[in-house]
């Protein structure tokens, strides 16, 4: 059972709901993204509990319709520009508004975990930190450069972020696909300024 205020219930029933809205193969990316969590969150003294519900959570809304993400953004008078993006920006940044929601989860730091998870921020908590990262290195993640990343995180969580920040730039920049603006900012300050 984790505590009350960060989820009224057990783990068991946290993985339950997160499973209702996946497919298995994403169902199971989240397992690993909550394990990797825990272990960068003891690397570096962040809440355990807090690791392990943002990993379970941080694609919970990623099989939502368009139309789901569309009137969520309208509900909670969003920014509008969120509008011209897509599921890709909107699972976490508007998926967030569907785990507090439908899960219940108010606790501000594993809300911008989720929110950031994508695109990264200028100003990062530990913990949403944490997530970034475990998302991005979780064991079966397999891209060039995977392992320079696992190597890279374990051995300094904030230059991880840089490195993750700056290849998924590259990675967008050679496929022709557009930058969504807070990942242009995050890059600014995680990856053009360091410090
Ligand atoms: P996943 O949900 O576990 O697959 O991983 P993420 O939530 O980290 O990323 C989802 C997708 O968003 C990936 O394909 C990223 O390359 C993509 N992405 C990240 N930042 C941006 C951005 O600024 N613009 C666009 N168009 N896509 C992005
Ligand atoms: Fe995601
Ligand atoms: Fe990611
Ligand atoms: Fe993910």
């Amino acid at each position: 059972r984790y505590q009350q205020h960060l989820y009224n219930g057990t783990r068991d029933e946290l993985v339950e709901a997160v499973h209702q809205q996946l497919r298995d193969k994403r169902f199971n990316h989240c397992l690993r993204v909550e394990q990797t969590a825990i272990q960068l969150a003891e690397e570096n003294g962040v809440d355990l509990e807090k690791a392990s519900i943002a990993g379970l959570v941080h694609d919970y809304a990623k099989e939502r319709s368009d139309e789901a993400f569309i009137g969520m953004i309208k509900k909670h008078q969003m920014d509008p520009d969120l509008l011209n993006w897509g599921n890709a920006v909107w699972h976490g940044i508007v998926g967030a508004e569907f785990i507090h929601d439908e899960l219940g989860i108010d606790d501000e730091d594993i809300l911008n975990a989720v929110r950031y998870h994508t695109t990264g921020a200028v100003e990062m908590s530990p913990l949403a930190q944490v997530v970034y990262m475990a998302d991005y290195i979780e064991p079966e993640r397999n891209f060039d450069g995977v392992d320079e990343a696992r190597q890279i995180t374990h051995k300094d969580l904030r230059a991880g972020v840089a490195f993750q920040t700056k290849h998924t730039m590259l990675y967008l920049a050679e496929k022709n696909a557009p930058i969504y603006p807070a990942t242009l900012l995050t890059f600014n300050r995680w990856v053009a300024q360091k410090q």
